[in-house]
């Protein structure tokens, strides 16, 4: 995966109403291609094309709806990220282990709602590199960290979400004490408020991406500081992520 910043070197804009000098479309959906974005390498500019340059300007605006004009300008913001070192990459979450510390539920079911950001999924595996130190290492039946639902393969509206369009979110379903995750709220008791808050702090405490906020609707935990509460989040925390400054 690519990791050097780039110059596309655009004679022109790209996107919606964009010039798309054929050469300049080219370079912009090859570069996007090599971020992982699900866009053929021609110089085609159509609506799928307009929607992932639209996905892209959301990820770096840290937004979790899709926006943005589809256009790609000469020294504009959205060319100056996507020629960046740390330019977001869009990935499928790995399916994760008991060694890595968290396991992809998606993966599990067969859902394909598991497609975000590098910068997300990075967070998740820091996070259960910490959990793994700080909690697992001393509470070994404990649950893993169990994801479930960043975004759809191509990103963009999602049925079961107000958000998740963008790669910037990801639910956690809830540790329960017999060391399986979900089927339960927080007021259940099976659940591992423990695990739950061991996670809940790793997320917070990994280095690699600030955390915008957690929702999880569970009275001790609001209370400590670790979340918030939020509508129909009494069985998952929700966890959305600041896009990193650009580099
Ligand atoms: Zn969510």
């Amino acid at each position: 995966m690519p990791s050097l910043s780039v110059s596309l070197n655009l004679n022109g804009s790209v996107g919606q109403n964009g010039t798309n000098q054929p050469h300049d479309v080219l370079a912009v959906k090859n570069r996007l291609a090599d971020l992982g974005f699900p866009v053929t390498r021609d110089s085609l500019v159509n609506p799928e094309t307009i929607d992932i340059i639209k996905l892209f300007q959301s990820i770096i605006k840290g937004k979790t709806v899709i926006g943005g004009d589809g256009k790609i300008d000469l020294d504009g913001p959205t060319l100056k990220f996507l020629q960046a070192a740390n330019a977001p990459q869009w990935l499928e979450m790995p399916k994760g282990s008991p060694g890595e510390g968290f396991i992809n539920h998606d993966n599990q079911q067969g859902d394909n709602h598991d497609f975000g950001t590098n910068w997300m999924i990075e967070t998740i595996q820091a996070a259960a590199q910490l959990y793994l130190n700080a909690h697992l290492s001393s509470h070994p039946s404990a649950a893993l960290i169990q994801t479930n639902d960043l975004s759809k393969p191509r990103g963009g509206i999602t049925p079961v979400h107000a958000t998740h369009q963008t790669g910037l979110s990801c639910d956690i379903r809830l540790p329960r004490k017999d060391g399986q995750s979900g089927g339960i709220v927080s007021t259940d008791s099976k659940f591992d408020r423990d695990a739950m808050r061991a996670m809940l702090k790793a997320i917070r405490n990994q280095s690699k991406y600030e955390i915008k906020r957690i929702f999880f609707n569970d009275f001790t935990l609001i209370t400590e500081g670790i979340c918030v509460s939020a509508a129909g989040h009494d069985n998952h925390a929700h966890i959305d992520i600041i896009p990193p400054l650009q580099q």
